[in-house]
């Protein structure tokens, strides 16, 4: 406690939009982070948030080994919930929304250096091409990952993949008769690509957790994680039927205040 409040006390006088750091420490739980895009945001992007430079994600493994963390993937949180294997005593779950080709670039090699796990939320008929689902006048196209890369990642045995849907369109916004097929063509997609079973996945845009006629559909469709952008810590045992895993969205004007906040709040700011 005294180290966390020095190390709290050392950045207190930036702190005042943060999370109040005196309030109840979460235990017990399961931090899910939250990343995009790893490196530095290009001119013109307007979604600079959502880059986390390699520099930064360095310091976030490090504080993560330092604290004592072992990062998991999906399958050895399942193999928990069968009873195969319990969890380490302070698991934390890294993911990447969309399948940006700097996650290879800048964050795999990272993870490896760590020796950390890692996931990443495909979008199906991205990949090999760019951000099509995009504004290009708010964020410019971006390279997506290729198979060749997908498939070296999966092959280290640090890298899960997940579905995060064929088009990354809003599942709130469809159709039933589309949301179903988002779920179940990725997944029969990825599947027949990598010959692993997709146990998770993440609703594009967070949208759709909390309908629960697309939250229904995506639980028919076969996962066993779903997983939201609602900010929070997720309890453990999860209890699948309350609602999606929250996660903790690690911003790139982040600083370590923020990540530790994050890490033991579930919140860094207001
Ligand atoms: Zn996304």
């Amino acid at each position: 406690m005294i180290g966390e409040l020095a190390a709290l006390g050392a950045v207190a006088a930036g702190a005042s939009a943060r999370w109040n750091w005196w309030r109840p420490v979460v235990t017990g739980g399961m931090p899910t982070l939250m990343y995009h895009k790893i490196g530095d945001y290009p001119p013109g992007s307007e979604l600079k948030k959502l880059w986390v430079t390699a520099a930064d994600f360095r310091k976030q493994l490090q504080y993560l080994k330092d604290h004592g963390y072992t990062a998991i993937d999906f399958r050895d949180w399942r193999d928990a919930e069968k009873g195969i294997k319990p969890l380490p005593e302070k698991p934390v779950l890294i993911t990447f929304d969309d399948g940006y080709m700097n996650n290879y670039e800048l964050a795999f090699p990272l993870l490896k250096e760590f020796g950390m796990k890692g996931c990443i939320f495909l979008v199906y008929e991205t990949m090999e091409k760019h951000n099509g689902w995009h504004n290009p006048k708010t964020e410019p196209w971006l390279k997506m990952l290729t198979w060749d890369q997908i498939r070296e990642m999966q092959d280290s045995g640090l890298i899960e993949f997940g579905s995060h849907m064929m088009r990354h369109r809003n599942l709130a916004e469809l159709p039933l008769d589309e949301v179903t097929w988002e779920l179940t063509e990725s997944k029969k997609r990825l599947e027949d690509k990598l010959g692993r079973e997709m146990v998770g996945f993440a609703y594009p845009y967070g949208s759709g957790a909390y309908k629960p006629e697309v939250r229904r559909a995506a639980l028919e469709a076969g996962y066993r994680f779903d997983f939201s952008v609602k900010q929070g810590i997720s309890r453990l045992p999860w209890k699948r039927e309350d609602e999606a895993v929250k996660r903790l969205l690690i911003r790139g004007d982040d600083n370590m205040l923020d990540f530790h906040l994050n890490m033991t709040r579930g919140k860094a700011r207001f």
